[in-house]
């Protein structure tokens, strides 16, 4: 199949999230399975062009009221794709395919530092055009390099609009052609996000204002670019089964829980992977001494690790409750660490414990994180971004605390379980697809859940594993050989993307 990633990140070039590592695992694996996967983002000023190579020509692209934008275009093969000789993943055994990557040059609108926005201007004014543009400049590039994707797969509302040019503009009567057999994929990655912007800027999309209506822009008055993908595209998904379920209900669906209960047919959740090379405890170079389930001593040694890196007593008898995550509301911190609700205070002066955390985020959770280490002696955390201090907590833990809000997949409990930590965690979105709850009468399960969050519930449940673990550590050691045994590689991930695009073809009627 020829398959199109149409995203704004794209790792290594730009990310500021998960959708980015997503968005390139996933090309990979696809390729190969013996796929012809591309992926087209905006060249930002971030990305050296003098590593790529420049395709010749300008391009131009027709906006509305009759504008044309000229960009550049350049293009590179993804790294680790296209050399080496497989004879395991790939079918026949044959040369892994390149991934091509192409990037829109347009200097007006990403000449400039930031993604979405800068450190002045958080999301920029521009934005509606800048992402209309892109999504409009996709099918141009088709047609300059003469290749056709069968899919189009489009990420988050940055994306979200290539899936609405090719209903309403490209792949109807009178259009310039090509695109006829091409259907469309729109992967959510985070409903909180949906590119919603003044509507004056719909005309620029050059659509036609019955389109407005017609293709699900319209958001009381505003312009919604992810609702309007979400009406358009032929197949919609997410990252994880549960949350499909949980976005077509009012509490998690950000507004648009209707729109996703219209499409319901047509909307599913595919679980994202781990980088297995990367989050392996049997092969991880970030920690002291790498373990599997057969010989857990690396474990140990990264506890011991871990607790002097925090400067903390070095006991293996105390259990350690780890933390990475980025330091907003979505993540519970709220219910952890605000000023005098929050459990993480009694947390740690009631329980026997130590709590480690690694984050970094709102400024007034970061301050009140640094207030709590200068009164807990038992409670250490780092401000900061640190890929190395991560995969050490990931190891050194015995829980993993996670208690968000709503977690579209989350892969920090699946890291952690594959390390034979276990997750801590709120019963929502990928969460329930990957944790199970401990069953204090069958000893089954991989984690310790709630349901509501709130202080108390979180203060309940750490105290629950904090009780298993002192008093039924053979449960403990079950659970942990479970939780090291499950596979969240993305090759099954990738299998499951290939039978929705599928799906969509035989759905339009392409494939029998
Ligand atoms: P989200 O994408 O919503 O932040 P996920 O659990 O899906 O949450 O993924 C977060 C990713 O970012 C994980 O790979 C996690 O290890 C990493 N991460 C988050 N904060 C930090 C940090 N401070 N240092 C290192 N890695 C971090």
């Amino acid at each position: 199949m020829k398959i199109l990633m149409v995203s704004s990140e794209a790792v290594p070039w730009a990310k500021t999230g998960g959708l980015a590592d997503m968005v390139s695992a996933l090309s990979i694996k696809l390729a190969n399975l013996g796929h012809d996967v591309r992926i087209v983002i905006p060249r930002y000023y971030s990305i050296d062009r003098g590593a790529l190579k420049q395709l010749p020509g300008a391009m131009g692209t027709p906006m509305g009221a009759g504008i044309e934008e000229w960009s550049a275009v350049y293009t590179t093969v993804m790294p680790e794709t296209g050399k080496k000789k497989e004879t395991g993943s790939s079918p026949s055994g044959q040369a892994r395919l390149p991934v091509n990557v192409y990037f829109i040059d347009h200097e007006a609108y990403f000449g400039r530092d930031g993604i979405y926005g800068s450190s002045t201007e958080t999301d920029f004014l521009d934005n509606p055009r800048r992402f209309m543009f892109f999504c409009r400049a996709v099918f141009q590039l088709c047609r300059k390099i003469n290749w056709f994707p069968d899919v189009i797969h489009a990420h988050d509302w940055p994306a979200a609009v290539a899936p609405v040019y090719l209903k309403f503009a490209e792949r109807v009567p009178g259009s310039a052609g090509g695109f006829e057999k091409t259907v469309s994929v729109l992967t959510i990655h985070n409903l909180g996000y949906q590119g919603i912007y003044n509507k004056n800027n719909f005309d620029y999309a050059g659509l036609g204002w019955d389109a407005f209506y017609k293709a699900g822009f319209e958001d009381w008055s505003m312009l919604n670019m992810l609702k309007a993908g979400l009406y358009s595209a032929d197949k919609l998904n997410t990252v994880s089964p549960n949350y499909a379920e949980e976005t077509k209900i009012q509490e998690h669906g950000f507004r648009l829980d209707g729109v996703l209960r219209y499409r319901s047919a047509d909307y599913s959740g595919i679980l994202n992977g781990i980088d297995s090379d990367v989050w392996n405890p049997a092969s991880d170079k970030n920690i002291p001494e790498t373990y599997s389930a057969k010989n857990m001593a690396g474990k140990a040694k990264a506890k011991e690790a871990l607790q002097k890196e925090f400067g903390l007593p070095r006991d293996a008898g105390l259990p350690v409750i780890g933390m990475v995550t980025r330091l907003t509301d979505q993540k519970g911190v709220g219910e952890l660490f605000g000023p005098t609700y929050g459990s993480a205070w009694a947390i740690c002066r009631e329980m026997n414990l130590q709590m480690v955390l690694l984050g970094s985020g709102e400024h007034w959770c970061e301050s009140e994180i640094m207030n709590l280490t200068s009164h807990l002696s038992n409670f250490r955390a780092k401000i900061g971004y640190n890929e190395k201090t991560s995969h050490l907590i990931e190891a050194g833990s015995d829980f993993f605390l996670m208690p968000s809000r709503y977690e579209p997949c989350g892969l920090n409990q699946m890291y952690s379980l594959v390390y034979g930590t276990l997750p801590i965690t709120r019963r929502t979105g990928g969460l329930v697809d990957t944790v199970e709850n401990f069953d204090e009468n069958t000893g089954s399960g991989t984690g310790f859940m709630f349901d509501y969050l709130s202080p108390s519930s979180i203060y309940d449940t750490v105290g629950w594993a904090v009780s298993t673990w002192y008093n039924r550590s053979k449960d403990i050691e079950n659970m942990r050989k479970r939780a090291m045994a499950l596979d969240f590689s993305w090759e099954r991930s990738a299998l499951k993307y290939v039978e929705l695009y599928k799906q969509t073809q035989k759905a339009k009627g392409i494939i029998q």
